[in-house]
């Protein structure tokens, strides 16, 4: 789905509840319990939609990117969180009984404790699930444990606030605005049931294995996948899958890695995957023949369909698997635009396929530069870090302005290099990054 489309949808489903209540004909109330209760159903509903910026669905996080996706999913948590926070502050109408001529509780508000509870629950479990995922990356417990945290803890949330919505909200009482809760709220639910059932269910019947795993660099593996029954995966280059290697897909242990290969280059999918925690220290210890199931494709770091007269690639460590398979496929399809790909490393022997990128310089044209932070002596390539003065220099030509920019590396190398693009006067939407981690 293209941008326009996904922020219509994604307004349309947070804002329907609020729409409902002001067009409902109930009196209004004075301007402080409005705004309590429009900050209680706005922080509502854009948890409702969380689910859907999960990362997970295709026509999202290849629509606008993982990375974007994940960064809306993060921020919007944090508004809600400050709605939901704020929400009972603002009232200013009396906690009492119903009054028989008040029909529409105009006067008081429900003092029913039980009606109140999921409200008070919910406001201080949310706290908690954004904090936690917050400060995720400093806390020692494994990624695995916080997404199952993470998950149960959202769905928790959900019923919680349901139940309050439904029992003590007054524009809830209007038939519609109840349905429209509920049958968001089962939205929510079914993504869990998608992700975790359904796409697992689908995934048995498309089983890959592993054919080999090779060191092609210092604490670098490339692992190559082959369909086991089926046709294999229709993907564009650059793109990336969810991959679970060695267990039932029902299982939580996957992670995202960046397919390497060229879709045109056969069934065969190939990953490059550096050793960095739990399952991928021990990738090099993967038997071949292992099973493996995988998500996706997603991402949309792609050059397919993009008709800018030039590409830069530039790639900090493995920030250059998505980028070799998009090479790959450029070379497959005798692209005759001008390439140049920027590859940093720390070091010589974090250098992966050097020799194939020789090759590419050689017969397809793509200009290959390497920069190395730490080069060994006799280095005649160019050093240093990838700052915005070499972005600069290798980027200044006018006719460059026009370039479509691929990024993919560590994130302060992708920040400094997008922001100096866009000072050189590219615009944003030729710029197109994929982060390897989004905390
Ligand atoms: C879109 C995308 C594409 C990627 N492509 C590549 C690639 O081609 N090659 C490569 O080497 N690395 C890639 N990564 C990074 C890779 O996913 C992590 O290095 C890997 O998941 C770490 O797992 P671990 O169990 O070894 O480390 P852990 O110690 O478990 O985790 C280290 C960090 O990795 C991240 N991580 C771990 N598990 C997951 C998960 N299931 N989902 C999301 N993040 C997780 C978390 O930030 C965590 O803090 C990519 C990441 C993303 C988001």
């Amino acid at each position: 789905m293209k941008l326009k489309a996904l922020t219509a949808f994604y307004l349309t489903l947070v804002l329907l509840p609020l729409l409902l209540a002001w067009m409902g004909a109930r009196p209004p109330r004075g301007i402080p319990d409005e705004l309590a209760t429009g900050a209680g159903m706005l922080a509502f509903s854009i948890i409702l939609v969380e689910f859907i910026l999960s990362g997970r669905f295709r026509s999202v996080s290849s629509g606008v990117g993982l990375d974007v996706t994940l960064r809306l999913h993060q921020l919007l948590a944090r508004f809600a969180l400050v709605l939901a926070l704020v929400h009972p502050f603002f009232y200013r109408t009396p906690f009492a009984r119903q009054l028989p001529w008040d029909p529409t509780r105009q006067l008081t508000l429900t003092p029913d404790f039980w009606a109140m509870a999921g409200g008070i629950l919910a406001w201080l479990l949310l706290p908690s699930l954004v904090l936690l995922a917050i400060a995720r990356s400093k806390l020692s417990y494994k990624y695995e444990a916080w997404r199952i945290m993470h998950g149960v803890g959202a769905l928790l949330i959900v019923g919680l606030v349901l139940h309050h919505t439904l029992n003590a909200g007054r524009y809830s009482e209007d038939p519609v605005l109840r349905f429209v809760w509920l049958a968001l709220s089962v939205g929510a639910l079914a993504t869990m049931i998608f992700v975790y059932l359904i796409k697992p269910l689908l995934q048995l019947g498309r089983v890959w294995r592993v054919v080999s795993v090779t060191p092609v660099a210092n604490r670098m593996w490339e692992l190559i996948l082959k369909p086991t029954g089926h046709k294999g995966l229709k993907y564009k280059a650059g793109q990336f899958v969810w991959l679970n290697l060695g267990h039932n897909p029902f299982s939580i242990y996957e992670n995202p890695f960046s397919i390497s290969s060229a879709p045109t280059s056969g069934p065969n999918l190939n990953f490059l995957i550096k050793e960095l925690g739990d399952s991928t220290r021990l990738i090099g210890k993967t038997p071949v023949g292992t099973t493996a199931y995988l998500d996706g494709p997603h991402g949309n770091l792609v050059v397919s369909g993009r008709k800018e007269p030039g590409i830069a690639l530039i790639a900090g460590g493995v920030g250059i698997a998505p980028l070799l398979g998009i090479l790959r496929q450029l070379k497959l399809e005798k692209d005759p635009r001008p390439t140049v790909l920027v590859y940093g490393n720390r070091a010589e022997d974090r250098i992966t396929y050097r020799d194939e990128l020789e090759s590419l310089s050689r017969d397809h044209g793509t200009k290959v530069i390497h920069v190395l932070s730490e080069p060994p002596p006799g280095w005649t390539g160019r050093t240093g870090i990838m700052d915005a003065k070499l972005i600069a220099e290798l980027f200044q030509s006018p006719e460059m302005k026009d370039w479509l920019y691929l990024l993919c590396g560590p994130v302060k190398m992708m920040t400094v290099t997008e922001d100096e693009l866009i000072a050189l006067g590219v615009p944003s939407n030729q710029v197109l990054s994929e982060r390897f981690n989004y905390d």
